[in-house]
């Protein structure tokens, strides 16, 4: 293995030799270094930071290991200033080592940016889902990308099931009434349906997508579908009911509700696109908490428009911050409802927070160490992609 053949190289103080000196800091980690460059991209979190500091994906509470990376002598520098060539993210990420980036407020990590951070040799996702990294880049540049893996599904799946109800109900009309002071109960029963006997289908079953047919079951479905290249084992999809449509126009041409749980990736990018809503039942739901790029935002305003869909729900955007002009924070069926978006928080409960604050520590030291890193969390290895999530590849 590789990890074989370097410590035999090391064992034989071969890297002394003039061909293998430039090598010797990306590949061999024999014993712990300090020193190191660790640059974080994190929003800003103000007054609420201040006040809750279980909010540990803000700049000022910095993932809670500015101390710990002090003691061991390394830089740590936070920062949520992330666009255009003078921002400190394009400024430090010239010699960083180290990147920690959010899917919140993602640090975008451009082919352009990979070729000028000539130190860098890892990137740790404080989350799930690093398609804010140019990732073909990185493995041609062999520079590890690790995710929290698991650390924030329940967080998601949760809130799909959340985003679900909501719209089928017609609960944020509602709501907006009872602000207005206004009392009109046709005017939202009118689009106000039961999830039981309904055909809801997830794009995507890994975690996320296969805890949200989890908690749909007791639901009383009609029937829960999954359209992923990846079969569920059998056991698990039995487990809830679930069958698995292999075509996606037909695929979505069953589903009442449609949520989406795959990775943004070449194969998923504006994979919900005109073309397809055509094929959504006329008046379905859709939900997405995977990435905004993957549904097409001016397709999936339009169809809200038109009443072909009757809702569109999720926590992510196309670019992230949103625009205040973004369509999305506005659009609205024919009937003035049907928007469920909220700024991209499903994944960052504070429970979830705990969660992948601590798993970034965690691949931090394996780092340091030099010690293996958890398999699931790598999704580009020392030799490339070491995950089948983000797209099919020979
Ligand atoms: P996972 O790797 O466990 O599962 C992803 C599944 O998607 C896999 O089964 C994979 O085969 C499938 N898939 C990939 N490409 C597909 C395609 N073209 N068509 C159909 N299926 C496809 O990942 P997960 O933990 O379930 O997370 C999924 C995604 O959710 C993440 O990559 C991330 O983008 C998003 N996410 C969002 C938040 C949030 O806060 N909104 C938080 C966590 C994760």
């Amino acid at each position: 293995s590789f990890r074989q053949l370097s410590n035999s190289l090391l064992r034989r103080s071969a890297y002394k030799t003039p061909a293998l000196q430039g090598l010797t800091p990306r590949f061999f980690h024999s014993s712990p270094r300090n020193n190191m460059k660790v640059l974080a991209v994190l929003y800003d979190g103000h007054k609420a930071a201040v006040e809750e500091p279980r909010l540990l994906g803000t700049t000022e509470n910095k993932l809670g290991i500015q101390e710990w990376l002090k003691e061991q002598g390394h830089e740590y520098i936070v920062t949520s200033d992330k666009e255009g060539p003078d921002s400190l993210f394009q400024k430090h990420i010239v010699d960083a080592e180290v990147l920690i980036t959010t899917p919140f407020h993602p640090g975008y990590l451009t082919a352009d940016l990979v070729e000028k951070a000539k130190n860098l040799k890892i990137c740790i996702t404080a989350g799930v889902g690093s398609d804010h990294i140019d990732l073909n880049a990185c493995v041609s540049k062999g520079i590890q990308v690790l995710e929290v893996t698991g650390s924030n599904v329940v967080s998601v799946a949760e809130h799909v099931v959340m985003s679900i109800l909501l719209l089928v109900r017609n609960f944020v009309p509602a709501h907006e009434m009872i602000e207005r002071g206004d009392w009109q109960v046709s005017d939202i029963a009118r689009l106000a349906f039961d999830l039981e006997g309904k055909v809801i289908g997830t794009i995507g079953a890994g975690r996320i997508g296969y805890r949200v047919l989890q908690r749909l079951v007791p639901f009383d479905c009609k029937e829960l579908l999954y359209y992923d290249y990846a079969p569920l084992p059998d056991a698990a999809a039995k487990a809830v009911g679930a069958r698995r449509v292999e075509d996606l126009k037909d695929f979505v041409s069953q589903c009442d509700v449609v949520t989406v749980n795959a990775p943004l990736h070449e194969g998923t990018r504006g994979l919900v696109n005109a073309e397809l809503l055509k094929h959504f039942k006329k008046g379905a739901w859709l939900v997405n908490t995977a990435r905004g790029a993957i549904c097409d935002k001016d397709a999936v305003a339009a169809a809200l428009k038109s009443g072909q869909l009757s809702g569109y729900s999720g926590d992510v955007w196309n670019v992230q911050p949103a625009p205040k002009d973004h369509v999305w924070r506005t659009m609205k069926n024919p009937i003035g409802g049907g928007n469920g978006m909220v700024p991209h928080y499903s994944g960052t409960t504070l429970d979830a927070q705990a969660r992948y604050a601590n798993g970034a520590k965690k691949i931090l030291e394996n780092y340091f160490t030099g010690k293996e890193q958890n398999p699931p969390d790598i999704i580009i290895g020392k030799t490339g992609y070491e995950t089948k999530a983000y797209g099919q590849r020979k």
